[in-house]
């Protein structure tokens, strides 16, 4: 490997893709008087391991790493594209106080260069030009949530690194010459009807390509999706469900490998006109999937009914080969199967000293009033097996959206107002929240408040836990 370094005396301008979307965006915003922003992050270094490559040429954190042999950089997948194809590399670096110099190296093939950045996508995130009826980001107070809750991405670079649902409606030329050269798979497509007048609808749109010519143009460049269905009432659901389900099916692996079936969720903001489904009609919806099931035993594993489905209708949560290997858990599809396991395992696998370690100790668990009957269960069979603990749910509805009742939207004052008047003594020792009400990788709720102002106010210790391993280790720790 040879280095060599070099001082450069010009500038690369950063660029926006698909800049008409963008446009587009800011003036249906204008009418609903939102303000979207597009984030911009250059490819900014976050960490150099002391181990890599990106160490011994110098490389450090807060470095911006422009251009590669001329290629402007508009994200990570462009990143590892132009330092993979390449052995004899020309490094446009940008320092933090702006100076810019040129790094020439030569390098094997397998070299990687180590380096982690502060985002994947460096020139912005693609934002949806949707106008989806029931979407949640777009029914919303602004003023009373995270500014990370009003971006409604759409991007198939975040469809492939991360998972998110992408719905294929705003690529433009050169995003498509892109997918062509790239071949990013599996994407996350929400389909929610294959009739492209229903689905127009759905997407708050005159006209989109139809999703089917869609998913044929992926599967010939061999990318395999994942699809979702969010079931509207009196919209995509009843006979429109059974032929998207049907639909969707003949294109079985080639390209579509599953379909997750996920109901409305409504809010009190909610200004689309739409209405969530009663009890009666999700035991519609659960019968009929589960018929198209039955029909035939080669439709087991790819049509995915969402854990509110079997909530909702207070029916049993199906077992883990109802799942197969858990395609569509992003989605929340299994993720109720899977804790239940998670906790039984756990709770075998405890030392027989470990189950007297929290003696004594009384600890309330806060979850939405949807899953009462799951966490009922589970806290009676870990007060059975843990000696002298008294795990206590507390389930709750949420008085900040006032319609629902999940686990993942209950925010911090949601829980200081319904537990602001409980004797401490009833609350116990400790209150468990979980990891899903709160921002990924940070303790602040879903309305900016954090897991220690919630402490503060309250009088008590609050600990977050993620799945069923942290449940135990903090009820026992
Ligand atoms: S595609 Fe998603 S973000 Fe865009 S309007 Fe529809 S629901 Fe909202």
């Amino acid at each position: 490997m040879n280095i060599e370094y070099a001082n450069i005396d010009y500038t690369v301008e950063s660029t926006l893709i698909n800049k008409n979307e963008l446009e587009h965006s800011k003036l249906r915003d204008k009418e609903s008087s939102k303000d979207i922003k597009v984030v911009t992050a250059p490819a900014q270094i976050s960490a150099v391991p002391p181990w890599s490559l990106a160490a011994e040429i110098g490389l450090e954190p807060g470095d911006k790493i422009i251009a590669i042999n001329g290629n402007k950089l508009r994200d990570i997948m462009d990143f590892e594209f132009q330092f993979r194809q390449n052995d004899e590399l020309e490094i446009l670096i940008k320092k933090p106080d702006e100076s810019e110099i040129i790094i020439e190296l030569e390098k094997d093939p397998d070299d990687v260069l180590g380096v982690e950045f502060h985002t994947p996508l460096f020139n912005g995130v693609q934002e949806c030009a949707n106008k989806c009826p029931f979407c949640f980001i777009e029914n919303q107070p602004y003023e009373q949530t995270r500014e990370s809750l009003h971006l409604r991405d759409d991007d198939f670079r975040l469809s492939y690194l991360h998972g998110s649902y992408v719905t294929l409606t705003n690529l433009s030329f050169s995003d498509r010459k892109r997918i062509e050269e790239l071949r990013p798979g599996p994407l996350y497509v929400s389909v929610h009807a294959t009739d492209p007048e229903v689905r127009n609808k759905m997407l708050g749109r005159k006209k989109s390509p139809a999703i089917i010519d869609e998913l044929k143009w992926l599967d010939s460049l061999g990318i395999p999706v994942h699809t979702q269905v969010v079931l509207c009432p009196e919209m995509n659901d009843g006979q429109h469900l059974l032929q998207t389900i049907k639909e969707l099916y003949a294109l079985k692996n080639s390209p579509v490998l599953s379909l997750a079936v996920v109901p409305v969720g409504l809010t009190k903001f909610h200004r689309g006109g739409l209405r969530r489904f009663s009890t009666d009609e999700a035991f519609v919806v659960v019968d009929m999937v589960q018929k198209w099931e039955a029909e035939n035993p080669k439709h087991a594993n790819f049509v995915f009914l969402s854990d509110e489905w079997f909530l909702m209708t207070h029916s049993p949560i199906p077992e883990q080969n109802y799942y197969g290997e858990y395609p569509q858990l992003e989605d929340g599809v299994g993720m109720t199967r899977l804790f239940l396991n998670e906790v039984e395992a756990e709770l075998r696998s405890l030392e027989i000293g470990n189950r007297e370690k929290g003696i004594g100790k009384k600890v309330s668990w806060i979850n939405g009033s949807m899953s009462k009957p799951i966490v009922d269960q589970v806290s009676s069979k870990i007060n059975q097996a843990l000696t002298g603990i008294e795990l206590k749910p507390i389930c709750l509805d949420s008085l900040f959206w006032g319609t629902t009742n999940v686990s993942g939207l209950l925010t911090g004052n949601d829980i200081y107002s319904a537990l602001r008047y409980v004797p401490k003594a009833m609350l116990g020792d400790l209150i468990i929240i979980p990891s899903v009400m709160l921002k990924d990788g940070t303790e602040i709720f879903l309305d900016d408040m954090s897991l220690q102002e919630l402490e503060t106010k309250l009088g008590l210790p609050c600990k977050k836990a993620w799945g069923a391993r942290e449940l135990i280790e903090v009820v026992t720790s």
